[in-house]
């Protein structure tokens, strides 16, 4: 008894002074010196010092430095959960599976810790044949040690609160100290994988985010799929979700990222076996989780009011250049290019509804050519009747119709202008959800912002038209083909003109009416189109005289062109007429002038007329009479 009591006190004033001289050092250095002690009082060759770790359901050997074996609760292990279940000491006389030697002389002894704060733990005794190690000890042994673990685990538990309240200051100072979104997301999981090195994490988050991301971030999905389930209903509902998923044996826990003003995500912990969270760290995960729900949506506002003052500066920079007196060419260049930059569309149409040409469409310039297809055209004509429909912008990231187009991101903006729609702006890219929903915000307000310059200039544009055509032929006017020649001698190399009138003419109107003599004029002038070139100016001279400009015409070439037409007028107007035309050209070899230009056409078509005409007679500058006064 004496003994006994001896040995107890031995135990307990080394105890003591053990957890007197421990500072805040490492577990395993606690431990190594708690089993050396023991060996030493005891006598033995070795201890082992094993404590439950429930995150991996296994017992870990404590008093050796990074080397934490591991010991798998399995049924061969009958030696300690016997003496677990019964909580007494053991001793066995044969090896096992723990220290594997077949040396018969060692005993063992399993002694269970079941103290009152923290997992259960034993200890295992290794006892040579000089050692002679009693039965009857092991409870005492059992019982201070017990005491000891009581003290030091609730020193433990109490600092590792500690820990972790200070870990999450600190984190909520580091979170809330940048406004790089990425930066965030980074330190969010590296932190939980501080405190939770053995479990995997994930961010499951709602809102656009860095596809290119290394960071372990997955898309939110909302389904009612049982794996996405659960993910979901922590979104939904803000609260932890926890998942024992007994076919791949592991836990899955969801904490919502939860801000003021919303859910930003959730986070995913998956632990590497079925575990039960403890309280304290489902309070700890879940205020973790709140924090960086927080610290997201500080940084997602204030990008979000740092795009909008962007995107004001932007529109506002466009309203200026559309304003500035810019024609439809050069508008729609500068919202191309702003569209181009903005969303990497690889289609782009501006499509705009002619209400003065029986509300046909028109692909303005600044379009790709996708919208000069059938295909194209056919889009936007089934966009059009949508926009019509509902009234409203359209975006899609998983575009379906019946038409069967290569490009799955859709968006088409209307143009509206006092009330009506007067056109639509398309934009394509073959990726789905290849554009973001402040891209399609961005464009809906360039759209507004620049549909009236562009209404403007198309309405100016139109009226320059209608002043420079004539309303009967819809050739041009006179005053237009004069500026045309004007500007062209200016800049250009040559040019030549051809007039024309109608041989008599005042016969046609006298035999056929007036109305008659008009739709001859209107013939001639369709014949004259079909003869020239786009660069080319047919125009209106007078009455029933009609004229063509060629820039970049020899003499020869425009008396060749005037002879075609003649040949025509006279094989296809009905009542037939013929035409006599005068040529003239200029170059800027010698000294010319618009008005020596002229006379020179003028006289030819007067010489043309005395040869009796349906004839062409062409001036060059060499037999013009010489001029005496200008
Ligand atoms: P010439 O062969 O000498 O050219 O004989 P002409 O009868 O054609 O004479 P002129 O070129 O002087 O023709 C002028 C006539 O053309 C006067 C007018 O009756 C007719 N005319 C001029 N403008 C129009 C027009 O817009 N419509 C119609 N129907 N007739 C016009
Ligand atoms: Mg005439
Ligand atoms: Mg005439």
């Amino acid at each position: 008894m004496k003994r006994f009591q001896n040995l107890a006190e031995k135990i307990r004033s080394s105890y003591f002074t053990l957890l007197t001289d421990t500072h805040d050092e490492k577990e395993w250095i606690f431990y190594t010196e708690l089993t050396s002690l023991l060996e030493r009082l005891l006598n033995v060759s070795y201890i082992g010092f094993y404590k439950y770790n429930h995150w991996n359901n296994s017992f870990l050997l404590m008093n050796e430095k990074n080397n934490y074996i591991k010991v798998e609760i399995n049924d061969h292990d009958h030696y300690y959960k016997e003496a677990m279940m019964n909580n007494t000491c053991q001793t066995f006389h044969q090896d096992h599976d723990i220290i594997k030697t077949k040396d018969l002389s060692l005993t063992y002894a399993t002694i269970p810790l079941q103290p009152k704060i923290g997992p259960v733990c034993f200890l295992l005794i290794q006892n040579d044949a000089t050692s002679q190690l009693q039965d009857d000890v092991l409870p005492i042994i059992k019982t201070e040690t017990e005491k000891v673990l009581n003290i030091i685990n609730d020193m433990n538990i109490m600092g590792e609160r500690e820990k972790k309240e200070q870990f999450l200051l600190e984190r909520t100072s580091q979170f809330f100290s940048t406004s790089d979104k990425n930066k965030i997301l980074k330190e969010i999981l590296e932190s939980i994988k501080k405190i939770y090195p053995t479990f995997s994490h994930y961010l499951l988050l709602s809102q656009d985010y860095d596809h290119n991301s290394s960071l372990p971030i997955k898309a939110l999905e909302y389904s009612d799929d049982s794996t996405k389930r659960v993910s979901s209903q922590a979104f939904i509902s803000g609260e932890i979700q926890i998942e024992d998923r007994l076919l791949d044996k592991k836990t899955y826990m969801y904490a919502p990222l939860k801000g003021k003003q919303g859910i930003y995500g959730v986070l995913q912990i998956i632990t590497p076996s079925i575990v039960e969270f403890p309280d304290f760290d489902i309070e700890f995960i879940k205020r973790f989780a709140d924090t960086a729900g927080k610290a997201i949506e500080n940084v997602t506002l204030y990008q979000d009011s740092k795009h909008l003052v962007a995107d004001l500066k932007l529109i506002n920079e466009i309203t200026h250049q559309l304003n500035s007196n810019l024609n439809l060419r050069e508008i729609t260049k500068v919202v191309k290019n702003q569209i181009i930059n903005i969303c990497h569309a690889s289609q782009l149409g501006f499509i705009y509804v002619n209400k003065e040409n029986n509300h046909s469409f028109e692909v303005l310039d600044g379009s790709t050519s996708y919208f000069e297809s059938i295909e194209g055209r056919s889009l936007f004509k089934y966009l059009w009747d949508q926009l019509l429909k509902t009234k409203d912008a359209i975006f899609a990231g998983e575009f379906q119709s019946e038409l069967n187009i290569p490009y799955r991101s859709v968006m088409a903006v209307p143009m509206q202008h006092s009330g009506t729609i007067t056109g639509i702006v398309i934009i394509l890219h073959e990726q789905p959800y290849f554009f973001s929903f402040d891209n399609f915000k961005f464009i809906q307000s360039l759209v507004q912002h620049s549909t009236l310059a562009l209404a403007n200039t198309i309405l100016k544009e139109q009226l320059e038209k209608a002043v420079h055509t004539d309303y009967l032929t819809k050739l041009y006017a006179r005053s237009y083909l004069d500026e045309k020649i004007r500007d062209h001698m200016e800049t250009g190399e040559m040019g030549t003109l051809i007039l024309f009138d109608i041989d008599d003419f005042k016969k046609v109107n006298d035999t056929h009416g007036h109305y008659i003599g008009d739709e001859v004029i209107k013939q001639i002038a369709e014949i004259i189109l079909t003869n020239i070139e786009d660069e080319d100016v047919a125009a209106r001279w007078g009455g029933e005289e009609l004229a063509i400009y060629l820039p970049n015409t020899t003499l020869n070439d425009g008396v060749q062109i005037a002879g075609v037409i003649s040949k025509q007028v006279a094989n296809f107007t009905s009542p037939s007429v013929t035409l006599s035309a005068g040529v003239s050209s200029w170059s800027n070899k010698s000294n010319d002038t618009a008005k020596r230009f002229f006379v020179r056409a003028d006289k030819a078509l007067y010489e043309a007329k005395s040869y009796g005409k349906n004839c062409v007679v062409k001036k060059s500058q060499d037999e013009e009479e010489p001029v005496i006064h200008e």
